[in-house]
Formats: C-alpha cells, sequence, structure tokens
C-alpha cells in the first residue's frame, strides 16, 4: 500500500526517532508499505519519520542505480534500530546534490564524510555493526539523519539556505507539484 509522504513543516520530521521491539504492530506489513512508497515516488530511502512514524526504520532501494554503479544491483535494505556511530577522524568528505521526498522540487549540494560507522538491525532483527562507504554511506547518513529529525537543507550552507528559504515556505504551505501523495503541515 502506498501511504502518503509527509512533507517538510510537519513536526514529525523533527522529532528524534524510537528504537522499536520485534513485537511492533504490524511491522511486515509497514515495511512492505513503504518500500511500495519508495518505489512509486522513485526514491532510494525512505525512512518512517516521512510517513508520519517517529520509529528507527529506513529502507533503501540502491537497485535502481545500477546503471551507474552496478555493486548495487539487487540493493533492497531495509534497517531496523540504526544509528550513526561515528566517522574516521579528519574524514575526507564529499560534496554531492541531494534530494529528498518529504522536500519537493528541490536540490542542493551536500557535503558529507565519504565514510560512516553505522550499526542496525536487518528485518529479522540480527544485528550489524559495519563500516560503509561510497553511494550507500551517503544515502544511509541522509536517511539515518531523518531518524535525529534533521533534513538535509539543515546542512547547505547558510548562503544557500537564505536562497532556498522562500521555496521551503512554500512547501510548508503546500505550494508545490509533485507525482505522489503527500501530507502537508496545517
Ligand atoms: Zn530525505
Amino acid at each position: 500500500m502506498i501511504l502518503p509522504i509527509y512533507v517538510y513543516g510537519q513536526p514529525v520530521l523533527r522529532k528524534v526517532a524510537q528504537d522499536i521491539t520485534p513485537d511492533y504492530p504490524e511491522l511486515k506489513e509497514l515495511i512492505q508499505n513503504m518500500y511500495d512508497t519508495l518505489d512509486n515516488s522513485n526514491g532510494v530511502g525512505l525512512a518512517a519519520p516521512q510517513i508520519g512514524k517517529a520509529i528507527r526504520l529506513v529502507v533503501i532501494d540502491l537497485d535502481v542505480l545500477k546503471e551507474d554503479f552496478p555493486e548495487y544491483a539487487g540493493y533492497r535494505k531495509t534497517f531496523i534500530n540504526a544509528h550513526v556511530l561515528g566517522f574516521e577522524e579528519n574524514p575526507e568528505t564529499e560534496t554531492l546534490e541531494e534530494g529528498c521526498l518529504s522536500i519537493p522540487g528541490l536540490s542542493e549540494n551536500v557535503t558529507r564524510p565519504k565514510k560512516v560507522h553505522v550499526k542496525y538491525m536487518d528485518e529479522d532483527f540480527n544485528e550489524h555493526d559495519e563500516w560503509v562507504e561510497g553511494y550507500a554511506a551517503r544515502v544511509m547518513q541522509h536517511e539515518f539523519d531523518h531518524l535525529e529529525g534533521k533534513v538535509y537543507t539543515d546542512r547547505v550552507n547558510a548562503l544557500r539556505k537564505n536562497l532556498i528559504g522562500g521555496k521551503l515556505k512554500n512547501i510548508v504551505k503546500g505550494k508545490f507539484r509533485c507525482a505522489y501523495k503527500t501530507k502537508v503541515a496545517r
């Protein structure tokens, strides 16, 4: 089932999300709905706050990028109780353009470390503790930010932040167009 995507201005996007336990109600259906929603919106990642739930659950689909990144063929992963543990000391960074399903019609350059240390559980609640690099590290940092109540526009430089302020205000008011179902703050 395709769920509406909560848009910038919705308070749930600013909450720190909570860990869940395996008995979380209808978790399997929720995860399936998040994949359906992601597929429908042509995104690469979706965090639970974006569908209105302040829980630490993320789905990422990098299979859609396989033409450019063959190493990601078949990459469709669920991250439960996901946390960023840290970065390297003096990390090498990279600046890339990011967009977000919760901020329709906008994309901005964001600088982030190339490598990230994360922990999470998979759909079977097996624990993983790993260092991730490449495009996956970028997407995981973006999605895991959502679990801390952050969005990528918080990370753009002050000049750009000023320039996009008006657009963000319009998004809050629902003045935007996009091809998928959304839920605007009121
Ligand atoms: Zn996002």
